[in-house]
């Protein structure tokens, strides 16, 4: 686990005292190792080694059959979407939460706890989510449900009542960056400030060629915004608003380019000022060439937007065409990108 450590360390702890709470809230930005610790947890409850440890020992067959979710005591409660190709099926629906239920009141197998990890929570349909109340209420005694979401805000207030708030705040890049080199070795500590206080992202980029080049066309694509006129702009945001039409798919798909690019427009402030410590340190010159165009102050408030952009994509539901088409208007413009010159 790269980091959240003491948060575990504490959950852990409790939980080998038999202290457990019936229902947790794991919130955080994506990538930041909410299932890690909701399967640490789970592994702390079900492990068979002695003297036992907060996390679990993540070698005996139970801590071993947790990770895999193939523990017959552990559920995961997800959108079926990806597994289905059904469009309708976009949230979590209320046979899947009934289903679960059922499961839920038979005593454990193997273990003392049975466990439920639903993820994303704001994924819950309506109906879903009313009839989750029913279980948070009155739970069977041998349950621990655990709902991750970057989104807790989305969740009915009577719900989120009921459950144990656990906010998982952003790694530090030195913690990231050792567990990387311990997973990958010491090569992959460059993509330590790459992963942004993610642990996870780091993962992917370290590990996952993929994810590398995703990452490389989303900041192409933010250089060539800038060095485009509105026209071309605009049509962009028209295109990128209709590319998805499940609403959450497309929040992802703008919230994906609002982190990086106000990453981009950070380092640039950053390089206008002289100062080291790019987060995007293989975009030097990029980062260079936009602070010689546009005022330090400028790309300062540019960062800023695009985060505070982001959070409210996150919280609640914007108008995704009207954001792109501000969006559009907001970047500057430099002519050294004109014609995708970056
Ligand atoms: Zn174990």
């Amino acid at each position: 686990m790269i980091g959240q450590r003491r948060l575990l360390a504490r959950l852990g702890e409790k939980a080998l005292e038999g202290d457990v709470a019936h229902a947790y809230e794991l919130s955080g930005p994506r990538s930041i190792g909410k299932r890690t610790v909701a399967i640490r947890l789970a592994q702390t409850l079900f492990c068979t080694s002695e003297p036992r440890a907060a996390g679990g020992c993540g070698i005996c067959l139970a801590c071993r059959k947790v990770e895999h979710l193939t523990h017959p005591d552990i559920r995961l409660v997800t959108r079926l979407i990806d597994l289905e190709k059904d469009s309708d099926k976009k949230l979590i629906a209320i046979e899947q939460i009934r289903e679960m239920q059922q499961d839920l009141a038979l005593r454990p197998l193997e273990g003392n706890w049975r466990v439920v990890i639903i993820d994303d929570a704001a994924d819950l349909s309506e109906h879903a989510e009313v009839a989750l109340l029913k279980t948070l209420e009155e739970p069977p005694i041998h349950s621990v449900l655990l709902l991750l979401t970057p989104t807790p805000a989305r969740l009915l207030e009577t719900i989120r009542s009921r459950l144990v708030p656990l906010p998982m705040r952003l790694v530090p890049t030195a913690d990231i960056a050792d567990g990387l080199s311990k997973r990958f070795g010491t090569d992959a500590r460059r993509h330590a400030a790459a992963g942004a206080g993610r642990p996870g992202l780091a993962i992917a980029l370290a590990n996952d060629e993929a994810a590398r080049k995703a990452r490389r066309t989303l900041e192409a694509e933010f250089y060539k915004l800038v060095g485009s006129g509105l026209t071309d702009r605009f049509a962009w945001a028209v295109d990128l608003a209709e590319s998805e039409r499940d609403p959450q798919k497309r929040n992802d798909v703008i919230q994906s380019r609002l982190v990086g690019w106000s990453e981009l427009a950070r380092d640039a402030a950053v390089a206008a000022h002289g100062a080291e410590g790019a987060l995007r340190p293989d975009r030097a010159r990029e980062s260079a060439a936009l602070a010689k165009a546009v005022g330090q102050r400028e790309l300062v408030d540019l960062a800023l937007s695009l985060d505070r952009w982001r959070r409210d994509v996150i919280e609640s539901n914007v108008n995704a065409r009207m954001l792109l088409e501000l969006l559009a208007l907001r970047l500057p413009y430099a002519a050294a990108f004109a014609g995708g010159a970056a």
